[in-house]
């Protein structure tokens, strides 16, 4: 597990933004005062502080093109169904980054990039940024996961983005390394292939084995058991894509939800 203290100043001092990759599982980790959300409040207060976020969510899709959000107010998106009113009333009112993301577009201009003025944040963004960042008050944006192209296209996002870490923006990966809603089980112990997919991930993100993580033959059946649509696993290649040779990697959150969907998060810096 990972002890923030420790690092508060490695992260702290560093010349580039770290990246950071969370599981964000059921949108009510958004209100609850559980585990998940008391380690992404932690996290906030011990990241250097950002000029604007990039969030590449899973739950914005799209086919054929990566949109970059340029909106300047991003409404809050309430992008599910049969939850608390609560959660539906919930508000992350962070303006939006509209500069940084047209030049997003244009980092991205090889790779099918168009500006967005529509798309708001959903809850993949606000569910996580509610507890790392409360106040609302840094400029976030969006990346919408282009599902018509294959994995390695999401490394190479990544890697277009890199260079944004230099620049004070805080790229953030929301998602989960393992998600089966079909098999969910509440309370139910993990399924074995859940736990070996998420084990086998980590084991080659930590051996910088990009290749391996972004492989659909080699990853064949266990791919599809941990991820029947890949929504969810898209936006941890696309940050793994943009680390380099020299970050260090540290894991947080490391345990599987509902049986079907794995929590693991991680931070190079
Ligand atoms: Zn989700």
């Amino acid at each position: 597990m990972l002890d923030l203290t420790r690092l508060k100043d490695s992260l702290k001092t560093s010349d580039k933004m770290p990246l950071v990759f969370l599981g964000h599982g059921s949108p009510m980790n958004a209100i609850e005062d559980n585990p998940y959300a008391k380690s992404w409040a932690a996290l906030g207060q011990n990241l250097p502080r950002p000029q604007a976020i990039l969030v590449v969510s899973a739950h914005w899709m799209t086919r054929g093109t990566t949109l970059v959000s340029v909106n300047a107010k991003p409404e809050t998106i309430h992008d599910f169904y049969g939850f608390p009113p609560e959660l539906h009333a919930m508000q992350y009112p962070a303006p939006g980054a509209p500069e940084m993301a047209r030049e997003v577009v244009t980092m991205l201009a090889s790779h099918h990039a168009e500006e967005d003025e529509t798309w708001g944040l959903d809850h993949g963004a606000w569910s996580v940024l509610a507890s790392m960042y409360p106040e609302a008050d840094v400029p976030v944006f969006q990346l919408s996961i282009d599902m018509s192209a294959d994995l390695p296209h999401h490394l190479e996002i990544g890697r277009a983005l890199a260079d944004l870490r230099h620049r004070g923006v805080l790229i953030l990966g929301s998602g989960n390394v393992v998600h089966n809603l079909r098999a969910m089980r509440f309370g139910g112990k993990p399924y074995d292939w859940a736990i070996e997919f998420d084990a086998y991930f980590a084991d080659r993100l930590s051996n910088r084995d990009h290749k391996a993580i972004a492989n659909r033959a080699q990853l064949g059946g266990l791919l599809q058991m941990a991820h029947p649509s890949l929504d969810h696993y898209l936006p941890a290649l696309t940050i793994a894509g943009a680390s380099d040779a020299r970050d260090r990697l540290i894991y947080m959150n490391d345990s599987i939800d509902i049986a079907s969907v794995s929590m693991r998060s991680f931070v190079y810096y």
